[in-house]
């Protein structure tokens, strides 16, 4: 099909085919096999926005001790919930490029969750994917490169999982902005169409999915767009083929949030899921699966084999993840209720706040603090660790950080001897009526730490920089002036006064339902919100008194909190702008972290996830956010294919103002010794091996259509308004005839395993390299560096062997590993590059292809300063 169009691909493949779920299934299959009719439904669909205490809640099978699984949000902490980690946010992680970090916070998250009650994590986030630099939700996720966010996700997602608690892979795929992400929020008849070609679909926007689904994710949910002008839940070519066929996807696929828009169709193409269970509407009870899936699978539009499919998928992952075991799950014995509610932050509250008819109360919040336990250690330090190595010094010219306590270090020129600090902007401060005042962190107000939706959580407390900096500063000889708005009235004669000026300027963005100052998610351009360039101006050029040549005598720090890329041109080359801190969402730690690195405790070593443009135009065709519907289904065209962020500025030879993965430390590091081990020239063949036969049968349970007198309402039930349940009141008229079945769709040979064929990750090639701090220190904790490796493809036009007419060309270069190391003298760093990192997506072989030629492997600390080794590829 040409683009624009999605092809069809039916049937659904069936879970139960990957040795590493094996006995998952077969355990489900035992379970499954004995449901009625009715227990299966409730399997799959959601009872109902805010019907049972978590966000989604799926219907409960008591009689087999199968729980409503409980699904909460999200990818940076507990929405909705009390007592648990503020996290830093996704891009904030991304910033850190420290797999290791990425990792124990997915694990610390699980484990929060589990001891929450909740089975199923709706995070992490890895689309958006950045493709726009402003649009709304890409914090929620790691950075605008598929393989950052790959290794965020992954990592993430086997911490969470290690802690017994189904991760969910989102948003699958191309939900790259906020504006007609669905209909009803946006007045538009259809939701945004993502036109996404097959190659850029691999190479891109599913690369991040494909590690999930290699890392074994348990979930994942399909996203509010349309791709290819097929809505993404009920798009067969991207569950049923892409997803389920070629990376070998063994769970499940939730619908986002009343992203389903069919029910038989979305059935069919692979949907798995119903999420919260409502239909088209919001909490209008008229579920789209519910008793209409029952109708479906009575009268065969649904093959039985497919709902099985569907409940099987769900029950295996909860095996999977051992959410069978009662001392894990305490709440199995309650039908698995957790132990907060979503809805009040009472003790006391509604059991059903959605049904009106239902007054029915309970204790609902327990309030269990889940950031110390003996499990899981002291999670406020993990995200103080992580915000900390979030921060990205771009700028420290003159070397003015890292400061000393006691403004030894900054030079007053003061009669009584102290030092005079001035602090500047709201983004310092904590908002007077608390971190928590905006529903979902909606506003912008006081220092910003998270961004907003449901991808925010709430804080247990919040540092702000203001108060860990009046903690830390020496009282004796420093003399702190607090100047807490961005109103620059005044604010002149106020910085003239202070040795030294600390500015803190802000952007922020978030999901589209909710919509600040005129931003509604996505951000309306890139540069500091609130008049923050302004103050940075006004402070910088007066900070300290002025000399006789009008420079300002003092020196001025700025720190900005963003979610995502910020133009700085309005005050970078600033001659009173010394030092600039990029310290992103630091969750619930942010003040203390910032004092770990603008004090020297720790050097800082945060890489920009993201390149910072001179110009917003500068990113090119992806700079603007569409933002007026320009067909009934708007159409957002991915034209630019590969060539978004880095690669842009690349082909287009645009000099950012900081490159994609940059980061300064307070020492400096070299790189030596650079070389391939064994692998100047290979011989190998450019396809992968075969794909291999799965030796595992799915499941076998019996696919009869029950008798449609199971599905009627039971009597005696008390039934919730609106609440959605798996019954019928009359059983619907059987087929006429049997409706035929699709002729099975051809398997992909890039798939055979999770995450796809798995000679995919054969390591082609190893990179070693050795690291020297170039001024090591004896006391503290060593700096640590980044090397990042990317891959230089051979001069194009390259030529496809299935098609050697169709010139392919190929980016510049291309992220592919990375690794944080301590360097306190010297190391050595290895990194391994696989068949898929070298590969291209062949479109016409449906396949990867790794290019016959001179390829460069270089490493370096950003995607501006590389050096590397040339390799070359021969045809076997
Ligand atoms: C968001 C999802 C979220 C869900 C449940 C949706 O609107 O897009 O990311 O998990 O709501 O809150
Ligand atoms: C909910 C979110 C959801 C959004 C969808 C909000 O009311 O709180 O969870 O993502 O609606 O529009």
């Amino acid at each position: 099909p040409s683009t624009g169009q999605s092809e069809p691909w039916y049937p659904a493949p069936l879970g139960g085919t990957s040795k590493p779920w094996q006995v998952s299934y077969e355990k489900a299959a035992k379970l499954v096999d004995q449901m009625t009719l009715p227990e299966k439904i409730n399997v799959t669909t959601g009872t109902g926005w805010s019907m049972d205490l978590c966000v989604g809640n799926t219907g409960r099978v008591d009689r087999l001790g199968f729980p409503s699984l409980c699904l909460q949000d999200g990818p940076l902490g507990l929405r909705f919930v009390a007592n648990a980690t503020a996290w830093p946010a996704g891009i904030t992680v991304g910033a850190t490029w420290n797999k290791q970090l990425m990792h124990a916070r997915g694990k610390a998250l699980g484990l929060e969750a589990r001891l929450k009650g909740i089975h199923v994590l709706l995070g992490p986030s890895m689309g958006p994917l950045g493709r726009l630099p402003a649009g709304g939700r890409n914090w929620e996720g790691f950075g605008a490169d598929p393989v950052l966010q790959g290794y965020g996700a992954a990592e993430t997602i086997r911490g969470i999982q290690e802690s017994g608690v189904i991760a969910t892979a989102k948003h699958y795929v191309g939900n790259e902005q906020e504006h007609f992400r669905q209909s009803w929020e946006w007045g538009t008849p259809n939701a945004i169409s993502s036109q996404i070609d097959d190659r850029t679909l691999h190479e891109i926007y599913a690369w991040p999915f494909a590690e999930s689904v290699r890392a074994g994710v348990g979930s994942v949910m399909c996203s509010y767009n349309q791709v290819n002008n097929s809505y993404a839940c009920q798009n067969s070519k991207l569950l049923n083929g892409v997803l389920k066929d070629e990376l070998g996807f063994q769970g499940f696929v939730q619908s986002d949030w009343l992203a389903q828009r069919s029910g038989v169709a979305a059935a069919l193409a692979g949907l798995d899921m119903s999420m919260p269970g409502d239909g088209l509407i919001w909490q209008d009870g008229k579920a789209l699966w519910g008793a209409e899936l029952t109708r479906a699978a009575l009268n065969g539009s649904v093959p039985m084999e497919r709902l099985n499919d569907m409940v099987l998928r769900v029950v295996a992952a909860w095996y999977q993840l051992g959410q069978d075991d009662e001392e894990k799950w305490p709440s199995l014995k309650d039908g698995g209720k957790p132990n907060f509610s979503s809805w009040t932050d009472d003790e006391i509250g509604e059991l059903h706040p959605g049904a009106s008819n239902s007054q029915e109360m309970g204790v609902v919040n327990h309030f269990v603090d889940v950031r110390q336990t003996k499990e899981g250690g002291d999670h406020d330090e993990l995200a103080r660790e992580i915000a900390r190595e979030g921060i990205v010094l771009v700028k420290n010219e003159p070397k003015t950080l890292p400061l000393s306590r006691n403004g030894s270090s900054l030079n007053s020129g003061a009669q009584d001897g102290k030092v005079r600090v001035g602090i500047f902007g709201e983004d310092a401060f904590s908002n007077p009526k608390g971190p928590n005042a905006c529903a979902d962190r909606g506003c912008n107000e006081g220092t910003l730490a998270m961004g907003w939706g449901s991808g925010a959580a709430e804080f247990p407390y919040l540092v702000s920089p203001a108060e860990a900096l009046h903690a830390s500063f020496d009282r004796q000889t420093v003399e702190i002036t607090d100047w807490k708005t961005n109103d620059v009235k005044n604010v002149d004669g106020t910085a003239a006064a202070q040795d030294f000026c600390l500015v803190f300027i802000s952007s922020d963005s978030g999901e589209g339902f909710i919509s600040w100052n005129g931003v509604k998610g996505d951000r309306n351009d890139l540069f500091p919100q609130k008049g923050g360039d302004d103050l940075v101006k006004h402070v910088a050029g007066t900070c300290g008194g002025r000399d006789e040549r009008g420079s300002p005598l003092g020196r001025t720090i700025v720190v900005l909190h963003t979610v995502g890329p910020t133009i700085l041109e309005r005050w970078i080359g600033h001659i009173g702008v010394h030092a600039v801190l990029i310290a992103h969402l630091p969750g619930e730690e942010s003040g203390n972290a910032l004092a770990d690195i603008i004090f020297g405790d720790y050097y800082p070593s945060g890489h920009l996830p993201y390149t910072i443009a001179q110009r917003p135009e500068d990113y090119g065709p992806t700079s603007a956010i569409l933002t007026t519907p320009n067909a009934i289904v708007p159409q957002q065209n991915f034209s630019e294919g590969l060539y978004f962020d880095y690669r842009w500025f690349d082909a287009q030879k645009i000099t950012p103002r900081y490159p994609f993965g940059y980061g300064l430390s307070y020492t400096e590091f070299e790189i030596s010794d650079v070389h391939l081990a064994n692998h100047a020239q290979l011989n190998i063949s450019p396809f992968p091996s075969a794909r291999p036969n799965s030796s595992i049968a799915p499941p076998a349970i019996s696919t009869q259509i029950p008798d449609p007198a199971s599905a009627l309402w039971p009597e005696n039930l008390k039934r919730l308004k609106k609440y959605v349940y798996p019954y019928l009141t009359s059983p619907p008229q059987p087929p006429r005839s049997p409706p035929q079945q699709p002729p099975p769709h051809p398997l992909s040979p890039a798939g055979g395993a999770q995450g796809g064929n798995p000679d995919l990750y054969t390591t082609i090639a190893t990179l070693r390299a050795t690291i020297t701090n170039t001024s090591p220190s004896t006391s503290g904790p060593p700096p640590q560096a980044v090397l990042q490796l990317y891959i230089y493809p051979p001069p194009t036009p390259l030529f496809s062997p299935s098609n050697p007419n169709k010139p392919i060309t190929m980016p510049v270069k291309v992220l592919r590993n990375f690794a944080k190391v301590d360097v306190k003298s010297s190391r050595t760093v290895k990194l391994d590059v696989t068949r898929k990192d070298l590969s291209f997506w062949d479109v016409d072989a449906g396949q990867w292809v790794l290019p016959e030629g001179e390829f460069g492997i270089g490493v370096g600390w950003s995607a501006g300063e590389i050096e590397g080794e040339g390799m070359v590829i021969k045809k076997l």
